[in-house]
């Protein structure tokens, strides 16, 4: 069933059978499970969602950066319907299958580098990270890990600790897990004493900071986003990772690119730290990876993938033969129709709109991100103080005009977009007076 790429507003939003379907969910789903938008799906397609009353929504999320081949993308669909038909399920560690082998072929010939490499597939991105820590302290016989200030790495014990935001994704769940140290991040907007300082600053703090509280002897891995995510699409200043990355192999620590949400195509670059030239020892990825189904990897150096015994990795899920086909599928899209150009298509005709809005409004205090991984951060004009309160003001405007935009940011105030890299230009166009209506309206 394809969708027809159009807005179509039928009721208000969320509409009468959305509004049902929420108080059923309150009633039975545990509320910590929380909803951006509740209009109930009912089919999706390409760049636009159906809910459940006939609405059509502009997509600028991709349910955060996964259905970057589109919603319900037509090689996906087709591959996904032969593999579930075929066979679901066998357990990888018990009874292995080709979709497996050549996804992890393709994450070694895809992300960056030509040395020899070998991958594990895992059902989440948490689960990606826990694996790639577990990986780098048997690799280096060491424990410490070094993530940064705006961090998010997901909700698992090991994950939150390495998440630097409280609210939501920590606070009142510890006690969090051992030997985890943060540092800032070179964070160009926020630098205390301007961005023409940041790289230079900032790397100087990571390595006093590593050498003085933590111990480069005894670090297993530093843990940085090319582009953070949930963090608010902060950009490290340029040159930033790539002296971490240099600094790392200097001391023998495995340096690990979570990609998981810059990953695939996302920046216009299969991964985000291709643009910067970095090379990383091992790469988590998620999200984009699979269309939409859960699968997540690391892929990384053979030496210090293959350093684990035998039965040290795995899991009963991971690499899912019916996941494995659908990223077999979205790859093939990502290449044979160009996704990387996509995205830098999406950046020419979104990135000179959010600066016309920065010009024109004093709460636009920052415009940043790379190709279909786009954000402003919100302040008060004439300072750099988050304002929280208007983000979600022009979001919810954004989403009862059937536009479907996301927050971020340790401060709350940044609104990102991620639009599927297929949405067409007049989608994208649409979505974006509908941002520039939602922020007229509150001038
Ligand atoms: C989403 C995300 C994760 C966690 O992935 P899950 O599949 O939600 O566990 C980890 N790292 C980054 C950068 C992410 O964006």
């Amino acid at each position: 069933m394809t969708v027809e790429q159009r807005r179509l507003l039928t009721t208000e939003i969320p509409g009468p059978r959305s509004r049902a379907l929420h108080e059923r969910k309150g009633a039975a789903v545990a509320s910590g499970v929380g909803t951006t938008l509740p209009v109930y799906v009912e089919r999706a397609g390409g760049g636009v969602v159906v809910d459940v009353d006939g609405n059509q929504l502009i997509d600028f999320g991709s349910g955060i950066a996964v259905t970057t081949v589109g919603n319900a993308a037509p090689r996906v669909v087709e591959a996904v319907q032969a593999q579930v038909a075929a066979f679901t399920h066998t357990c990888f560690m018990v009874t292995p299958y080709e979709g497996y082998v050549a996804v992890a072929e393709k994450l070694n010939e895809l992300t960056p580098g030509t040395h020899d490499k070998r991958s594990a597939l895992f059902n989440s991105g948490a689960e990606a990270v826990e694996n790639a820590v577990k990986i780098a302290r048997h690799h280096t016989g060491r424990q410490a890990v070094v993530a940064f200030d705006h961090a998010y790495h997901g909700r698992t014990n090991l994950t939150m600790a390495l998440t630097a935001k409280s609210m939501p994704y920590k606070s009142g769940f510890g006690p969090f897990a051992g030997e985890v140290y943060r540092v800032p991040m070179a964070y160009p907007y926020r630098w205390p004493t301007g961005p023409e300082n940041c790289a230079d600053e900032a790397f100087a703090t990571f390595v006093e900071q590593v050498h003085a509280q933590v111990g480069e002897q005894n670090t297993a891995a530093v843990i940085v986003e090319p582009i953070q995510g949930e963090g608010g699409f902060v950009v490290p200043a340029p040159g930033f990772l790539a002296r971490v990355a240099e600094w790392c192999a200097a001391h023998g620590i495995v340096f690990v690119a979570d990609e998981i949400q810059s990953g695939f195509c996302r920046t216009g670059d299969w991964f985000a730290c291709e643009f910067e030239g970095v090379v990383p020892d091992l790469i988590t990825t998620a999200k984009g990876i699979a269309g939409g189904l859960p699968l997540a990897a690391v892929t990384g150096r053979a030496e210090m993938m293959d350093a684990v015994h035998t039965g040290g990795l795995g899991g009963t899920y991971g690499g899912n033969p019916v996941a494995c086909a659908a990223a077999l599928a979205a790859i093939e899209t990502m290449q044979a129709d160009d996704l990387c150009g996509a995205a830098k298509r999406i950046e020419s005709t979104m990135l000179p709109r959010l600066q016309a809005l920065a010009e024109k409004y004093g709460s636009v205090g920052d415009v940043r991100g790379r190709g279909a991984m786009l954000a402003v951060e919100l302040v008060e004009p004439g300072t750099s103080t988050p304002d929280p309160a208007l983000t979600a003001a022009l979001s919810a405007a954004c989403h009862r005009e059937g536009l479907i935009t996301l927050t971020a940011g340790t401060y709350g105030n940044v609104l990102r977009f991620l639009p599927p890299l297929v949405i067409g230009d007049d989608l994208l166009h649409e979505g974006l007076d509908i941002l520039d209506a939602a922020f007229a309206g509150h001038a």
